[in-house]
């Protein structure tokens, strides 16, 4: 056996491990420590062994705990950094996005200013209008007045970021209102709504309004809220960006149940038939999606007044047709390139 076991003479004492002869026994003696155990000849007896190197363990234990460290901080680096590009590009996408929604159109065409006999509709673009024409020349209170004319001598007058078009307030996919009006539902639409509620009651229809005015924040929380659910392109045909909606102008409103099971039902019928009397229009008519932006909406009504809502009815056009103007958003315009 090649075994350098030695007992001490004082008792049972045995060195193990591999020593050379006494000398090197001796030498790493002082490093031995000893215990209590079997020395391999079945004696059990303290034996001595060189004592762990601890200081140098540990050295390397903790060179190997460096790399790891360096490791970790480099992918925790990585990750920070990847980070830091997602937030920048959200950044950057939400600034983009803001101003889309922010911006302003209004339409090519010669810009004139030529007096023209315009049918006021509606109590707010009436105020507005009377407004223009007063303060257009003095330069006074009017924060900003555009009046232009689209090729087809349809006066488009831009009024504190409101537009109006032959004095009719426009709010759709082309024109935008601002984020701040907040005006309410319209007391005149209200009131308009309100007789012909009673008179649908007589005939033994029930109306109510199941959205009228609503503001900015509004339009946004429910139009996100769409955007999570059905993706942006289908939001799109159906609810309006924040600013682009025509409830904000508390000109319109959804009549008892905004979901395609209204088409057909008798007060979806009884409303496209009467509500022209009252001053409305069925806002988004059926074949015309690809002209007002939006799909069709039997329950969606705008109220215009009365002798307006029953020309623009008569004529069979949808309201962006009668004005001859656009709804569509600045981004999509520019992806079809000189459409009207
Ligand atoms: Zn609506």
């Amino acid at each position: 056996m090649r075994n350098n076991k030695r007992t001490r003479s004082a008792g049972n004492y045995v060195a193990a491990g591999n020593y050379r002869d006494a000398e090197d026994y001796r030498r790493t003696k002082s490093t031995e420590s000893l215990y209590f155990g079997d020395n391999n000849n079945g004696d059990n007896v303290y034996i001595a062994r060189p004592a762990r190197r601890k200081t140098s363990g540990n050295r390397r234990r903790s060179a190997k705990e460096a790399a790891l460290f360096r490791r970790i901080k480099a992918v925790l680096c990585m990750v920070l950094f990847a980070f830091a590009v997602v937030i920048c590009i959200k950044v950057v996408r939400d600034l983009g996005g803001g101003n889309a929604i922010a911006k302003e159109k209004v339409p090519d065409g010669p810009a004139a200013a030529e007096k023209s006999d315009v049918k006021v509709t509606g109590v707010q673009s009436e105020a507005a209008v009377t407004d223009t024409a007063d303060k257009e020349n003095d330069n006074g209170s009017v924060k900003e007045t555009k009046a232009k004319k689209n090729k087809n001598k349809h006066k488009i007058e831009v009024i504190d970021g409101i537009t109006y078009v032959d004095g009719i307030l426009i709010a759709n996919k082309t024109y935008s209102l601002p984020k701040d009006y907040n005006p309410g539902l319209d007391p005149t639409a209200e009131a308009a709504f309100e007789k012909m509620r009673l008179d649908a009651e007589n005939d033994g229809i029930y109306l109510f309004i199941c959205s009228g005015f609503r503001s900015y924040e509004t339009q946004t929380d429910l139009y996100n809220g769409y955007v999570d659910y059905y993706g942006e392109r289908t939001t799109d045909t159906f609810s309006a960006k924040p600013g682009h909606s025509e409830h904000q102008s508390g000109l319109a409103m959804d009549i008892n149940d905004a979901s395609d099971s209204f088409e057909g039902t008798p007060e979806a019928k009884w409303l496209a038939k009467n509500c022209t009397k009252y001053g409305f229009i069925i806002r988004y008519k059926k074949g015309k999606e690809d002209i007002t932006g939006f799909k069709y909406e039997p329950w969606h009504i705008r109220y215009l007044g009365v002798d307006l809502a029953k020309k623009v009815e008569k004529s069979g056009l949808c309201l962006e047709e009668y004005l001859e103007i656009t709804s569509e958003y600045a981004d999509e315009k520019d992806n079809k390139k000189n459409n009207d």
